[in-house]
Protein backbone atom coordinates (compact mmCIF):
# COMPACT_ATOMS: atom_id res chain seq x y z
CA UNK A 1 0.00 0.00 0.00
CA UNK A 2 1.02 3.34 -0.79
CA UNK A 3 0.22 6.72 1.14
CA UNK A 4 1.38 9.74 -0.75
CA UNK A 5 1.97 12.83 1.65
CA UNK A 6 4.63 14.27 4.00
CA UNK A 7 2.17 15.51 6.55
CA UNK A 8 1.08 15.11 9.75
CA UNK A 9 -2.05 13.72 8.37
CA UNK A 10 0.06 11.18 6.45
CA UNK A 11 1.76 10.16 9.14
CA UNK A 12 -1.63 9.98 11.19
CA UNK A 13 -3.21 8.09 8.27
CA UNK A 14 0.54 5.24 8.20
CA UNK A 15 0.01 4.19 11.56
CA UNK A 16 -3.74 3.60 11.44
CA UNK A 17 -3.14 1.32 8.21
CA UNK A 18 -0.34 -0.57 9.70
CA UNK A 19 -2.35 -0.75 13.55
CA UNK A 20 0.38 0.91 14.94
CA UNK A 21 0.54 3.45 17.56
CA UNK A 22 -3.11 4.30 19.30
CA UNK A 23 -4.39 1.83 16.58
CA UNK A 24 -2.31 -0.88 18.07
CA UNK A 25 -4.07 -0.27 21.53
CA UNK A 26 -7.58 -0.71 19.47
CA UNK A 27 -9.54 -3.29 20.98
CA UNK A 28 -10.96 -4.19 17.60
CA UNK A 29 -9.87 -7.44 16.16
CA UNK A 30 -7.02 -6.32 14.64
CA UNK A 31 -5.21 -8.87 11.60
CA UNK A 32 -2.14 -10.50 12.44
CA UNK A 33 1.13 -8.42 11.48
CA UNK A 34 2.14 -10.68 9.32
CA UNK A 35 -1.21 -10.22 7.55
CA UNK A 36 -1.42 -6.51 7.54
CA UNK A 37 0.07 -4.77 4.37
CA UNK A 38 3.04 -3.26 3.54
CA UNK A 39 2.53 0.08 3.90
CA UNK A 40 5.18 2.29 1.93
CA UNK A 41 5.22 6.61 1.46
CA UNK A 42 5.89 9.08 -1.04
CA UNK A 43 7.52 11.26 -0.09
CA UNK A 44 6.99 11.22 3.98
CA UNK A 45 8.79 12.51 6.70
CA UNK A 46 11.12 11.79 9.15
CA UNK A 47 8.75 10.34 11.93
CA UNK A 48 7.39 7.89 8.78
CA UNK A 49 10.76 6.92 8.03
CA UNK A 50 11.47 6.42 12.10
CA UNK A 51 8.56 4.21 12.43
CA UNK A 52 10.25 1.57 9.68
CA UNK A 53 8.02 2.87 6.61
CA UNK A 54 10.47 3.09 3.42
CA UNK A 55 9.84 6.91 2.28
CA UNK A 56 10.45 7.18 -1.39
CA UNK A 57 11.74 10.60 -2.90
CA UNK A 58 9.10 11.28 -5.52
CA UNK A 59 6.42 14.45 -4.57
CA UNK A 60 3.39 14.52 -4.02
CA UNK A 61 2.41 16.59 -7.06
CA UNK A 62 4.40 14.28 -9.26
CA UNK A 63 1.63 12.13 -11.35
CA UNK A 64 3.81 10.22 -13.70
CA UNK A 65 6.15 9.34 -10.31
CA UNK A 66 4.19 8.47 -8.24
CA UNK A 67 2.16 6.22 -10.81
CA UNK A 68 5.55 4.75 -11.70
CA UNK A 69 6.62 4.12 -8.42
CA UNK A 70 2.97 2.24 -7.24
CA UNK A 71 4.11 0.27 -10.20
CA UNK A 72 7.38 -0.64 -9.49
CA UNK A 73 7.04 -1.40 -6.04
CA UNK A 74 3.73 -3.61 -7.34
CA UNK A 75 1.48 -1.83 -4.55
CA UNK A 76 -1.80 -2.80 -4.24
CA UNK A 77 -3.77 0.04 -3.01
CA UNK A 78 -2.88 4.00 -2.94
CA UNK A 79 -4.13 6.28 -0.54
CA UNK A 80 -3.80 9.90 -1.41
CA UNK A 81 -3.42 12.68 1.33
CA UNK A 82 -3.26 15.80 -0.33
CA UNK A 83 -5.55 18.08 -2.49
CA UNK A 84 -3.37 18.93 -5.05
CA UNK A 85 -2.51 15.62 -6.73
CA UNK A 86 -5.93 14.71 -6.36
CA UNK A 87 -6.92 17.86 -8.25
CA UNK A 88 -4.30 17.29 -10.83
CA UNK A 89 -5.46 14.08 -11.52
CA UNK A 90 -3.57 11.54 -9.67
CA UNK A 91 -6.84 9.11 -9.07
CA UNK A 92 -7.53 9.33 -12.66
CA UNK A 93 -3.87 8.42 -13.64
CA UNK A 94 -3.30 5.49 -10.63
CA UNK A 95 -7.35 3.72 -11.78
CA UNK A 96 -6.37 3.89 -15.71
CA UNK A 97 -3.32 1.34 -14.62
CA UNK A 98 -5.86 -0.71 -12.63
CA UNK A 99 -4.28 0.47 -9.46
CA UNK A 100 -7.46 0.82 -6.62
CA UNK A 101 -7.06 4.25 -5.15
CA UNK A 102 -8.65 6.32 -2.12
CA UNK A 103 -9.05 9.19 -3.15
CA UNK A 104 -11.81 11.00 -5.79
CA UNK A 105 -10.52 11.65 -9.23
CA UNK A 106 -10.38 14.80 -10.53
CA UNK A 107 -13.88 15.67 -11.37
CA UNK A 108 -14.42 14.94 -7.56
CA UNK A 109 -11.56 16.65 -6.51
CA UNK A 110 -13.26 20.11 -7.86
CA UNK A 111 -15.31 20.37 -5.18
CA UNK A 112 -12.34 21.39 -3.10
CA UNK A 113 -10.55 22.87 -6.48
CA UNK A 114 -13.16 25.24 -7.03
CA UNK A 115 -15.38 27.12 -4.65
CA UNK A 116 -17.43 28.32 -7.09
CA UNK A 117 -18.37 24.82 -8.73
CA UNK A 118 -18.98 23.63 -5.28
CA UNK A 119 -21.10 26.94 -4.37
CA UNK A 120 -23.19 25.86 -7.81
CA UNK A 121 -23.85 22.42 -6.55
CA UNK A 122 -24.67 23.71 -3.00
CA UNK A 123 -27.37 26.31 -4.71
CA UNK A 124 -28.77 24.07 -7.28
CA UNK A 125 -29.30 21.04 -5.37
CA UNK A 126 -30.57 23.57 -1.93
CA UNK A 127 -28.10 22.57 0.29
CA UNK A 128 -27.97 25.31 3.46
CA UNK A 129 -24.82 27.53 2.38
CA UNK A 130 -23.91 31.13 2.50
CA UNK A 131 -25.55 33.01 0.10
CA UNK A 132 -22.90 34.03 -2.31
CA UNK A 133 -22.36 35.84 -5.68
CA UNK A 134 -19.38 34.87 -8.24
CA UNK A 135 -17.29 37.73 -9.57
CA UNK A 136 -14.55 37.54 -12.80
CA UNK A 137 -14.30 41.70 -12.43
CA UNK A 138 -12.76 43.82 -9.86
CA UNK A 139 -15.23 46.87 -10.95
CA UNK A 140 -18.44 44.84 -10.42
CA UNK A 141 -17.07 43.25 -6.94
CA UNK A 142 -16.41 45.84 -5.32
CA UNK A 143 -19.50 47.56 -6.75
CA UNK A 144 -21.31 44.87 -5.07
CA UNK A 145 -19.66 45.39 -1.65
CA UNK A 146 -21.31 49.12 -1.49
CA UNK A 147 -24.75 47.45 -1.14
CA UNK A 148 -23.16 43.94 0.94
CA UNK A 149 -21.05 45.87 3.82
CA UNK A 150 -19.10 44.09 6.46
CA UNK A 151 -18.65 41.41 7.84
CA UNK A 152 -18.22 39.91 4.35
CA UNK A 153 -16.58 36.93 2.86
CA UNK A 154 -14.34 36.83 0.56
CA UNK A 155 -13.16 34.30 -0.95
CA UNK A 156 -10.63 33.01 -4.02
CA UNK A 157 -12.15 30.62 -5.97
CA UNK A 158 -9.49 28.06 -6.42
CA UNK A 159 -6.70 25.97 -4.35
CA UNK A 160 -4.52 28.57 -2.17
CA UNK A 161 -3.00 26.17 0.40
CA UNK A 162 -6.09 27.34 3.86
CA UNK A 163 -5.13 31.15 3.00
CA UNK A 164 -7.81 32.21 -0.15
CA UNK A 165 -10.21 33.62 2.21
CA UNK A 166 -10.55 36.62 3.80
CA UNK A 167 -13.59 37.24 6.25
CA UNK A 168 -13.58 41.24 6.58
CA UNK A 169 -14.82 42.80 8.84
CA UNK A 170 -14.87 46.44 8.08
CA UNK A 171 -15.98 47.67 4.13
CA UNK A 172 -11.86 48.70 3.53
CA UNK A 173 -10.26 45.39 4.23
CA UNK A 174 -13.22 43.50 2.19
CA UNK A 175 -12.56 45.89 -0.64
CA UNK A 176 -8.44 45.75 -0.55
CA UNK A 177 -8.83 41.61 -0.52
CA UNK A 178 -10.77 42.05 -3.75
CA UNK A 179 -8.17 44.42 -5.17
CA UNK A 180 -5.14 42.27 -3.76
CA UNK A 181 -7.43 39.16 -5.80
CA UNK A 182 -7.55 40.70 -9.10
CA UNK A 183 -4.30 41.58 -8.68
CA UNK A 184 -3.33 38.19 -8.52
CA UNK A 185 -2.43 37.63 -5.01
CA UNK A 186 -3.42 33.88 -5.87
CA UNK A 187 -2.48 33.59 -9.48
CA UNK A 188 -5.34 31.44 -11.32
CA UNK A 189 -6.87 30.56 -8.38
CA UNK A 190 -8.05 34.04 -7.91
CA UNK A 191 -8.66 35.01 -11.27
CA UNK A 192 -12.58 34.41 -9.99
CA UNK A 193 -13.94 35.18 -6.64
CA UNK A 194 -17.00 34.57 -4.62
CA UNK A 195 -18.29 37.44 -2.35
CA UNK A 196 -20.28 35.53 0.66
CA UNK A 197 -22.46 36.29 3.47
CA UNK A 198 -20.50 36.03 6.86
CA UNK A 199 -22.19 33.35 8.49
CA UNK A 200 -22.10 33.29 12.89
CA UNK A 201 -22.00 29.98 14.98
CA UNK A 202 -19.40 27.69 15.72
CA UNK A 203 -17.34 25.84 13.13
CA UNK A 204 -16.96 22.28 12.90
CA UNK A 205 -15.82 19.62 10.70
CA UNK A 206 -17.35 16.44 9.59
CA UNK A 207 -14.64 13.67 7.80
CA UNK A 208 -16.78 11.32 5.97
CA UNK A 209 -16.00 8.36 4.18
CA UNK A 210 -18.16 8.32 0.70
CA UNK A 211 -18.10 5.62 -2.47
CA UNK A 212 -20.76 6.61 -4.63
CA UNK A 213 -23.83 6.63 -2.66
CA UNK A 214 -22.84 5.22 0.69
CA UNK A 215 -21.37 6.96 2.97
CA UNK A 216 -19.83 6.22 6.59
CA UNK A 217 -19.18 9.12 9.01
CA UNK A 218 -16.40 9.65 11.05
CA UNK A 219 -16.53 11.03 14.56
CA UNK A 220 -16.90 14.64 14.76
CA UNK A 221 -13.84 17.15 15.52
CA UNK A 222 -13.40 20.57 15.53
CA UNK A 223 -10.28 22.70 14.30
CA UNK A 224 -8.49 25.58 16.02
CA UNK A 225 -7.91 27.60 12.48
CA UNK A 226 -6.25 30.86 14.14
CA UNK A 227 -2.25 31.32 15.02
CA UNK A 228 -3.81 33.21 18.36
CA UNK A 229 -5.19 32.07 21.61
CA UNK A 230 -8.65 33.36 22.04
CA UNK A 231 -8.73 32.52 18.05
CA UNK A 232 -7.12 35.54 16.70
CA UNK A 233 -4.14 36.67 13.98
CA UNK A 234 -4.29 35.13 11.05
CA UNK A 235 -5.91 31.73 9.85
CA UNK A 236 -3.35 29.08 9.89
CA UNK A 237 -3.49 25.46 8.16
CA UNK A 238 -4.59 24.40 11.64
CA UNK A 239 -3.10 24.84 15.24
CA UNK A 240 -4.54 21.53 17.12
CA UNK A 241 -7.95 19.61 17.27
CA UNK A 242 -10.17 17.87 19.50
CA UNK A 243 -12.73 14.84 18.66
CA UNK A 244 -16.11 14.42 20.04
CA UNK A 245 -17.03 18.03 19.16
CA UNK A 246 -19.64 18.02 21.71
CA UNK A 247 -21.06 21.04 20.49
CA UNK A 248 -22.12 18.17 18.34
CA UNK A 249 -24.89 16.93 20.20
CA UNK A 250 -27.23 14.10 19.29
CA UNK A 251 -29.66 16.57 17.75
CA UNK A 252 -27.73 18.44 15.80
CA UNK A 253 -25.79 15.66 14.01
CA UNK A 254 -29.08 13.82 13.33
CA UNK A 255 -29.62 17.09 11.43
CA UNK A 256 -26.89 17.45 9.71
CA UNK A 257 -26.85 13.85 8.58
CA UNK A 258 -30.16 14.44 7.55
CA UNK A 259 -29.80 17.78 5.78
CA UNK A 260 -26.33 17.95 4.80
CA UNK A 261 -24.34 15.00 4.39
CA UNK A 262 -26.90 12.86 2.74
CA UNK A 263 -28.31 15.48 0.44
CA UNK A 264 -24.49 15.77 -0.09
CA UNK A 265 -23.12 12.76 -1.33
CA UNK A 266 -26.58 12.34 -3.54
CA UNK A 267 -25.92 15.83 -5.30
CA UNK A 268 -22.43 14.45 -6.26
CA UNK A 269 -23.71 11.30 -7.54
CA UNK A 270 -26.27 12.94 -9.08
CA UNK A 271 -23.82 15.18 -10.94
CA UNK A 272 -22.41 12.32 -12.16
CA UNK A 273 -19.14 12.36 -10.07
CA UNK A 274 -18.52 8.70 -8.98
CA UNK A 275 -17.03 10.23 -5.85
CA UNK A 276 -14.54 7.14 -3.82
CA UNK A 277 -12.64 9.02 -1.02
CA UNK A 278 -13.15 11.52 1.99
CA UNK A 279 -15.34 14.03 2.07
CA UNK A 280 -14.63 16.73 4.74
CA UNK A 281 -16.97 18.82 5.33
CA UNK A 282 -16.78 22.43 7.06
CA UNK A 283 -19.91 23.66 8.89
CA UNK A 284 -21.39 26.95 10.17
CA UNK A 285 -23.66 25.98 12.97
CA UNK A 286 -25.75 28.43 12.88
CA UNK A 287 -29.08 30.00 15.18
CA UNK A 288 -30.84 28.45 11.83
CA UNK A 289 -29.03 25.33 11.17
CA UNK A 290 -26.00 23.57 10.09
CA UNK A 291 -24.33 25.40 6.82
CA UNK A 292 -22.05 24.44 4.74
CA UNK A 293 -18.77 26.57 4.75
CA UNK A 294 -16.68 24.19 2.60
CA UNK A 295 -16.16 20.53 0.85
CA UNK A 296 -12.60 19.30 1.11
CA UNK A 297 -11.80 16.22 -0.81
CA UNK A 298 -9.44 14.78 1.34
CA UNK A 299 -8.77 14.19 5.03
CA UNK A 300 -8.21 16.83 7.08
CA UNK A 301 -5.04 17.98 9.03
CA UNK A 302 -5.08 17.92 11.91
CA UNK A 303 -8.62 16.53 12.12
CA UNK A 304 -7.59 13.29 11.02
CA UNK A 305 -4.71 12.87 13.70
CA UNK A 306 -7.52 12.78 16.52
CA UNK A 307 -10.18 11.12 14.75
CA UNK A 308 -8.16 7.89 13.58
CA UNK A 309 -7.07 7.13 16.45
CA UNK A 310 -10.86 6.89 18.20
CA UNK A 311 -11.80 4.51 15.28
CA UNK A 312 -12.27 0.99 17.00
CA UNK A 313 -11.25 -0.59 13.56
CA UNK A 314 -9.45 -1.89 11.01
CA UNK A 315 -8.74 1.62 8.56
CA UNK A 316 -7.49 -0.61 5.68
CA UNK A 317 -10.30 -2.46 5.77
CA UNK A 318 -12.82 0.49 5.45
CA UNK A 319 -10.68 2.44 2.75
CA UNK A 320 -10.55 -0.67 1.44
CA UNK A 321 -13.81 -1.18 1.07
CA UNK A 322 -14.60 2.01 -0.20
CA UNK A 323 -12.06 1.98 -2.98
CA UNK A 324 -14.17 -1.31 -3.91
CA UNK A 325 -17.41 0.22 -3.94
CA UNK A 326 -18.44 -2.40 -1.01
CA UNK A 327 -19.31 0.20 1.48
CA UNK A 328 -22.79 -0.51 2.25
CA UNK A 329 -23.56 -1.82 6.06
CA UNK A 330 -20.67 -1.15 7.03
CA UNK A 331 -20.63 -0.76 10.81
CA UNK A 332 -18.75 1.95 12.33
CA UNK A 333 -17.12 1.55 15.92
CA UNK A 334 -15.76 4.50 17.85
CA UNK A 335 -13.71 4.35 21.01
CA UNK A 336 -15.06 6.36 23.84
CA UNK A 337 -12.12 8.35 24.29
CA UNK A 338 -11.42 11.88 23.72
CA UNK A 339 -8.53 12.61 21.74
CA UNK A 340 -6.89 16.26 21.72
CA UNK A 341 -3.78 17.31 18.81
CA UNK A 342 -1.64 20.12 20.04
CA UNK A 343 0.31 21.48 16.82
CA UNK A 344 3.82 22.51 17.08
CA UNK A 345 4.97 25.63 14.55
CA UNK A 346 8.05 26.97 13.76
CA UNK A 347 8.82 30.09 15.04
CA UNK A 348 7.48 32.75 12.29
CA UNK A 349 4.88 31.06 11.00
CA UNK A 350 1.94 31.22 9.23
CA UNK A 351 4.07 33.64 7.55
CA UNK A 352 5.81 32.72 4.39
CA UNK A 353 9.17 33.46 6.44
CA UNK A 354 9.60 30.77 8.85
CA UNK A 355 12.29 29.22 10.73
CA UNK A 356 13.66 26.32 9.69
CA UNK A 357 16.16 23.02 9.73
CA UNK A 358 16.47 23.58 13.44
CA UNK A 359 16.84 20.25 15.56
CA UNK A 360 14.21 18.56 17.33
CA UNK A 361 14.59 16.95 20.54
CA UNK A 362 11.55 14.52 21.63
CA UNK A 363 11.36 13.10 25.24
CA UNK A 364 12.93 9.83 25.59
CA UNK A 365 9.60 8.77 27.31
CA UNK A 366 6.51 10.26 26.44
CA UNK A 367 3.53 10.88 29.06
CA UNK A 368 0.62 7.95 29.12
CA UNK A 369 -1.63 8.20 26.12
CA UNK A 370 0.57 10.70 24.03
CA UNK A 371 2.05 9.72 20.35
CA UNK A 372 3.78 12.49 18.56
CA UNK A 373 3.22 12.65 15.03
CA UNK A 374 5.29 14.07 12.27
CA UNK A 375 4.41 17.22 10.01
CA UNK A 376 6.98 19.37 8.70
CA UNK A 377 10.23 17.29 9.51
CA UNK A 378 13.15 16.04 7.65
CA UNK A 379 16.97 14.29 8.49
CA UNK A 380 19.36 16.54 8.04
CA UNK A 381 22.66 16.20 6.28
CA UNK A 382 24.13 14.48 9.97
CA UNK A 383 21.03 12.53 10.38
CA UNK A 384 19.52 14.64 13.12
CA UNK A 385 15.61 15.07 12.94
CA UNK A 386 15.51 19.05 12.13
CA UNK A 387 12.25 20.80 11.24
CA UNK A 388 11.59 21.54 7.73
CA UNK A 389 7.94 23.22 7.27
CA UNK A 390 5.29 25.71 9.18
CA UNK A 391 3.91 23.03 11.40
CA UNK A 392 6.48 20.82 12.76
CA UNK A 393 4.81 18.17 15.20
CA UNK A 394 1.34 17.11 16.06
CA UNK A 395 1.07 15.93 19.91
CA UNK A 396 -2.12 13.73 19.99
CA UNK A 397 -3.55 12.52 23.30
CA UNK A 398 -6.26 10.18 24.05
CA UNK A 399 -7.67 9.99 27.95
CA UNK A 400 -11.36 9.59 29.03
CA UNK A 401 -11.98 12.94 29.47
CA UNK A 402 -11.02 15.94 27.46
CA UNK A 403 -9.54 17.48 30.47
CA UNK A 404 -7.23 14.56 30.87
CA UNK A 405 -6.36 14.43 26.69
CA UNK A 406 -5.28 18.25 27.56
CA UNK A 407 -2.99 17.87 30.36
CA UNK A 408 -1.25 15.02 28.89
CA UNK A 409 -0.57 16.45 25.20
CA UNK A 410 0.47 20.18 27.04
CA UNK A 411 3.02 17.96 29.51
CA UNK A 412 4.39 16.53 25.82
CA UNK A 413 4.25 19.53 24.56
CA UNK A 414 6.42 21.33 26.81
CA UNK A 415 9.37 18.65 27.24
CA UNK A 416 9.80 18.74 23.21
CA UNK A 417 12.83 20.59 22.42
CA UNK A 418 12.71 23.43 19.37
CA UNK A 419 14.26 26.70 19.20
CA UNK A 420 11.38 28.81 18.96
CA UNK A 421 8.08 26.47 18.99
CA UNK A 422 5.10 27.55 18.91
CA UNK A 423 1.73 26.32 20.11
CA UNK A 424 -1.55 27.74 21.04
CA UNK A 425 -2.40 26.77 25.38
CA UNK A 426 -6.25 27.06 24.57
CA UNK A 427 -7.36 23.75 22.33
CA UNK A 428 -10.40 22.48 23.27
CA UNK A 429 -10.69 25.15 26.10
CA UNK A 430 -13.92 25.79 24.41
CA UNK A 431 -15.15 22.55 25.66
CA UNK A 432 -13.42 22.35 28.41
CA UNK A 433 -15.61 25.94 29.41
CA UNK A 434 -18.88 24.37 28.13
CA UNK A 435 -17.91 21.20 30.74
CA UNK A 436 -17.39 23.46 33.46
P1 LIG B 1 -8.96 25.45 4.44
O1 LIG B 1 -8.60 24.74 3.18
O2 LIG B 1 -7.78 25.84 5.27
O3 LIG B 1 -10.03 24.76 5.24
P2 LIG B 1 -10.10 27.35 2.70
O4 LIG B 1 -9.14 28.32 2.15
O5 LIG B 1 -10.53 26.26 1.82
O6 LIG B 1 -9.60 26.84 4.06
P3 LIG B 1 -12.70 27.97 3.86
O7 LIG B 1 -12.64 26.78 4.73
O8 LIG B 1 -13.82 28.12 2.90
O9 LIG B 1 -11.35 28.23 3.10
O10 LIG B 1 -12.68 29.23 4.83
C1 LIG B 1 -11.66 29.40 5.78
C2 LIG B 1 -12.26 29.91 7.06
O11 LIG B 1 -12.91 31.14 6.83
C3 LIG B 1 -13.35 28.99 7.61
O12 LIG B 1 -12.81 27.96 8.38
C4 LIG B 1 -14.18 29.97 8.41
O13 LIG B 1 -13.60 30.20 9.67
C5 LIG B 1 -14.10 31.23 7.61
N1 LIG B 1 -15.27 31.35 6.72
C6 LIG B 1 -15.40 30.89 5.46
N2 LIG B 1 -16.60 31.17 4.94
C7 LIG B 1 -17.28 31.83 5.89
C8 LIG B 1 -18.58 32.44 5.98
N3 LIG B 1 -19.42 32.42 4.96
N4 LIG B 1 -18.92 33.05 7.13
C9 LIG B 1 -18.06 33.11 8.18
N5 LIG B 1 -16.83 32.59 8.17
C10 LIG B 1 -16.42 31.96 7.04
Amino acid sequence: MLVVGSGGREHALVRALRGAGFAAASSAAQPADAARPRVICAPGNAGIAADGVPCFPVAADDVAGLVALAQREQVEFVVVGPEVPLALGLADALLAQGIPTYGPTKDGARLEASKIFTKELLFKHKIPTAAAAIFEDEAAALAYLKTHPAPIVIKADGLAAGKGVTVAQTDEEAAAAVREMFAGKFGESSRKILIEDCLEGEETSILVVVSGRDYVILPTSQDHKRIGEGDTGPNTGGMGTYSPAEVVTPEVYARIEREIVAPSVNAIADEGIAFCGTLFIGLMLTAQGPSVIEYNTRFGDPETQVVLPRLDCDLCELLWRAARGELAGYALRVKPDYALCVVIAAQGYPENHYRKGDEIKLPAALPEGVEIIHAGTAHDAAGRVVSAGGRVLGVTSMAASLAEAARRAYAACEQIELVGKYYRRDIGARQLAREK
